[in-house]
């Protein structure tokens, strides 16, 4: 079974919004009493609650005054943050994800339907009150539609991100084609090596002055007062440049990625701990303005409908150090140092270059050895909703769907790693249900 989600722009009328923000409004009362009723239940008992003991307490709160009007929402929306709230809180018991956190009205908002949405001409057609919504469907949404997650951005645009199911496998791995080796950078945003050539990929031009906006904005909406009106339309604008921003960085990150995919049947990227080097002030802008994990992302899925593999070499392996000609490896090298010459066999090197040529040579070599040792599997696997076709030597942490960071279970003992992914992109596998 293959899985796809597409998102597409939803245009409500305004007995619509009011519906939605009534919903929007219930899916987030029922997730912050749910948790709270967790962490009460844990204080109590040390553990959480399962998603039907969630589930048990709806019908009680619907004949209560005060929350009646949970009654007013599709019941199947409350059930899906039963669901969510207990994945989350199973989750964090299992070490791989952050404690989960109360929702604000301030944020992005959604509600899932888990069945029952339909497509019916331009329009998606909701179970309940929603009913018929006016939809940009830009591509044919031709698998059985499974979860649907309609969500309100900051900017106060509508989005339905519809999660299809389709007959079949993701085609087979090809025994040829190219491999390349990718080092991601900060002054180029990737530079590959294919075996023939070294390019270089420069950040989008336009991405910077967004940049610089976004912080002048940020700057003036940081001056009003906390709670103002002025404020809060102030974060509007923010949010309307951070929606700017993203956009062009999404759509670089999807043609680059696009490109190499196309050219390439194996690649080879470093494991970026994001999280751990964006601790390291000096590079934490750059990368959380890069997009590495997104890009990574995008890489993964893509070689996954059409075959290909991707291998994440261990993040201790000494790429910028080594020298690929001879494998001598230099005890320094300075982050502002751009090109060396070997010591060992005289060979000038370019910093980046010379880091991909030994990132691809490495995940060459795990490739043999993981052959060898009969750890490639080419079955691809699922978790939480996410086939993943990844070769890897350590495991770091990712986002899933719903924005919480999520590692891989200690322990391990495969050496396939799975990573759940973002749902930022127009067309990315989802991270829910299972
Ligand atoms: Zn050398």
């Amino acid at each position: 079974m293959r899985r796809q989600a597409v998102k597409v722009r939803l245009y409500p009328t305004d007995e619509q919004i009011q519906v939605l923000a009534q919903h929007f409004g219930c899916a987030r009362w029922w997730w912050n009493y749910g948790l709270n009723q967790c962490i009460e239940t844990y204080k109590a008992t040390g553990k959480g609650l399962s998603q039907s003991g969630l589930n048990s307490l709806l019908p009680g709160l619907k004949k209560v005054k005060e929350t009646e009007w949970l009654g007013e929402c599709y019941s199947q929306v409350l059930q899906s943050v039963s669901l969510n709230l207990s994945r989350a809180y199973q989750n964090f018991f299992e070490g791989r994800a952050k404690y989960p956190r109360f929702k604000s009205k301030h944020h992005r908002q959604s509600i899932q339907y888990p069945q029952k949405v339909k497509q019916v001409d331009s329009c998606l057609k909701f179970p309940g009150k929603l009913g018929s919504v006016k939809a940009k469907i830009h591509r044919p949404l031709d698998g059985a539609i499974k979860t649907v997650t309609v969500s309100k951005c900051p900017t106060g645009k509508y989005y339905a991100s519809v999660l299809m199911e389709y007959e079949g496998d993701y085609p087979e791995a090809k025994k040829d084609g190219k491999t390349i080796g990718i080092d991601l950078g900060i002054k180029d945003f990737a530079i590959t090596y294919d075996g023939n050539k070294v390019s270089k990929y420069s950040n989008p031009r336009h991405l910077s002055k967004y940049e610089k906006k976004l912080a002048v904005k940020q700057r003036i909406a940081a001056r009003k007062n906390k709670g103002s009106n002025r404020r809060r339309k102030a974060n509007k604008i923010v949010a309307r440049v951070y929606e700017l921003f993203s956009n062009v960085r999404q759509d670089y990150l999807h043609k680059l990625s696009r490109k190499i995919v196309d050219n390439n049947q194996v690649v080879v990227v470093e494991n970026l701990n994001v999280k751990g080097m964006v601790r390291n002030h000096k590079l934490s802008k750059a990368i959380s303005d890069t997009g590495w994990g997104t890009f990574v992302n995008f890489l993964g899925y893509k070689l996954e409908r059409s075959g290909g593999k991707l291998i994440e070499i261990n993040r201790w392996f000494p790429s910028s150090k080594l020298c690929s000609n001879c494998h001598y490896q230099i005890s320094e090298l300075p982050l502002d140092v751009r090109t060396w010459t070997c010591p060992s066999c005289g060979t000038h090197h370019d910093r980046d270059g010379n880091a991909a040529m030994n990132i691809r040579a490495e995940g060459i070599r795990m490739l043999a050895l993981s052959v060898v040792e009969g750890l490639f599997s080419t079955d691809t696997y699922y978790n939480g909703g996410n086939p993943r076709n990844v070769v890897s030597s350590s495991g770091t942490g990712e986002a899933n769907a719903n924005g919480e960071d999520v590692r891989p279970i200690r322990g391990r003992k495969s050496k396939m790693r799975q990573s759940s992914v973002k749902l930022e992109a127009h067309t990315v596998p989802s991270g829910q249900s299972g």
